[in-house]
């Protein structure tokens, strides 16, 4: 979904059809976002009762996913529901296990061999909403111009 929108201007598709690529990215993004609010607190929770020293010099309980670009969005599949994880997931390096964000880690595991994996940053999220609702907003003007359509029928 977010290769297609990246490549919004390069695809062909109609106005309905990016209507509801933008209804259902929106509520794909809201779902990752009330997700990550609350993983990232579980792990901050985890952290917190850690001794320092059993973490590695520089850990963090969220990284950003290494070489993104080169790996397929469906590469990534939750072990526990098979889901595939576009956005997000959850690697445990003891097990070598993929989680979705929704599938808290089922192998036991902890921090800091457990941490979340981000694809996209927040930021991206949004500014990817962005591009869609601008490609929405211009189907509707070009479907009903200022001053023609609607607002001159209701002259009649
Ligand atoms: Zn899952
Ligand atoms: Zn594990």
């Amino acid at each position: 979904m977010t290769e297609n929108i990246r490549n919004l201007k390069l695809i062909k598709i109609d106005a309905a059809s990016r209507q509801v690529l933008l209804q259902r990215y929106t509520e794909y993004a809201n779902f990752e976002f009330r997700q990550r609010t609350f993983m990232e607190e579980e792990m901050r929770t985890r952290l917190s009762v850690k001794d320092p020293s059993e973490l590695p010099a520089g850990y963090s309980i969220v990284k950003a996913m290494p070489n993104r670009e080169q790996v397929p969005e469906d590469a990534h599949q939750c072990h526990y529901c098979t889901d595939f994880a576009y956005f997000s997931l959850i690697n445990c390096t003891n097990c070598n296990i993929n989680y979705c964000i929704w599938h808290n880690v089922h192998c036991g595991c902890n921090v800091p061999a457990v941490q979340l994996i981000y694809r996209f940053s927040n930021e991206e999220l949004r500014s990817l909403k962005q591009i869609v609702k601008l490609a929405v907003k211009q189907d509707r003007a070009k479907a009903h111009p200022a001053g023609s359509s609607d607002s001159s029928s209701l002259n009649l």
